[in-house]
């Protein structure tokens, strides 16, 4: 398994204080949704919350503010970026440029252990619940997002470039933490929910794991770009159903 990739899967594993700094957990209670976009970070309530010492917490805060997972604050404090609807668009259109790179590459490279790993990865995404409404817990969502990114990463694992893997990953936990937001909201719209439910369902990701072990290129392109689109357009469903601009800038939960 890839480094980055596999600190970010470990990173949704269980908390283990002694062994996390408080630039771990303050990133993962960002990307996983603890801390809303658009919601304050006060040194003093971070003290409190992770028995850390404020120093430690305001270098956090600046590493992750360079990773722009937090902003700062008109008042001087820090806020946790907000999400909106043109950052996850283009969010996606960075992330379906270099995913479908190294998909390219690591089809043309790939072997019997890539294969067996994608299959394996199907397995675990097929066995996780898709967390919606209100049965979506924390814990539900982080172990469907890591079965999720587990599959899209096995299926790129051959690909050679250590680079465009750093820059995927660095996206990808982007738009986890947009997922978080607003794709695995609870929501009274069912129609939302259905479009969802229906864009996360494991048989899209059948046909784009069938067709990549046929090693079929431009149909595994199509298929890989239509399930990154489909979740862009749902995303644009879900801001033109809410009520307020507001709400869907920044303070979405
Ligand atoms: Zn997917």
């Amino acid at each position: 398994m890839d480094f980055i990739y596999h600190i970010q899967y470990i990173s949704f594993m269980k908390y283990e204080p002694k062994t996390l700094t408080a630039f771990d957990l303050l990133h993962r209670d960002i990307v996983s949704g603890v801390f809303a976009p658009g919601q304050p970070l006060r040194i003093a309530a971070l003290t409190a919350r992770y028995g850390v010492s404020a120093t430690p917490l305001r270098e956090a805060l600046s590493r992750l503010a360079e990773k722009r997972l937090v902003v700062a604050a008109p008042n001087c404090g820090w806020r946790v970026a907000p999400v909106s609807l043109a950052e996850f668009e283009d969010l996606q259109a960075a992330r379906l440029s270099i995913e479908l790179s190294l998909l390219q590459d690591a089809m043309a490279r790939g072997g019997v252990e890539w294969e067996a790993g994608i299959v394996a990865a199907h397995h675990r995404l097929a066995r996780a619940m898709v967390p919606m409404g209100e049965k979506g817990d924390l814990e539900m969502r982080q172990i469907w997002i890591a079965a999720h990114d587990a599959f899209h990463e096995a299926l790129l694992s051959a690909a050679r470039s250590h680079w465009l893997k750093g820059f995927h990953a660095q996206l990808v936990e982007q738009v986890q933490r947009h997922h978080q937001a607003l794709l695995l909201r609870s929501t009274d719209l069912q129609e939302v929910e259905t479009l969802v439910r229906s864009a996360l369902s494991v048989s899209r990701h059948t046909r784009v794991m069938d067709l990549v072990l046929a090693r079929a290129w431009p149909a595994a392109e199509a298929a890989m770009r239509r399930h990154i689109e489909e979740s862009v357009d749902i995303y644009r469903g879900i801001f033109g159903a809410l009520s307020t601009p507001g709400q869907a800038e920044g303070q979405a939960q």
